[in-house]
């Protein structure tokens, strides 16, 4: 169907986005597929005083918040991305009805109706 060709278009360059983002603050994690790791911002130990470390920690802190929301929001669009492709995309994973157009272009990667969403997504 036509529609999800442009859904799909959308959640890939929304893929695209994300996994650029996320590379800038994080890297793939080697041994578990699908995963990332923050990356330590840079400072020169030999530099360092107390100050500059607590700026680390909160930098760190930032970065990962950051990456767990990225993260997430790329686990949903892979999610979506794998519904198209077993031909299950646009049906309510709780109630296997359609899932209403303008739900799904508010947020193609949504895989529930409204009534099941609940929230706005
Ligand atoms: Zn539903």
């Amino acid at each position: 169907m036509e529609i999800f060709d442009h859904l799909r278009v959308r959640l890939n360059n929304e893929r695209q986005r994300l996994e650029e983002e996320l590379m800038g603050i994080s890297k793939r994690d080697p041994h578990q597929k699908g995963e990332w790791t923050v990356k330590a911002p840079e400072f020169n130990s030999a530099l360092s005083d107390a100050s500059e470390t607590s700026d680390v920690f909160e930098e760190m802190d930032i970065r990962t918040s950051v990456e767990h929301q990225l993260k997430g929001r790329l686990d949903e669009v892979n999610a979506a991305l794998k519904r198209i492709d077993e031909g299950i995309y646009g049906i309510c994973d709780k109630c296997s009805k359609e899932i209403e157009e303008k739900r799904l272009d508010a947020n193609p990667a949504s895989i529930t109706c409204v009534e099941h969403g609940g929230d706005i997504n």
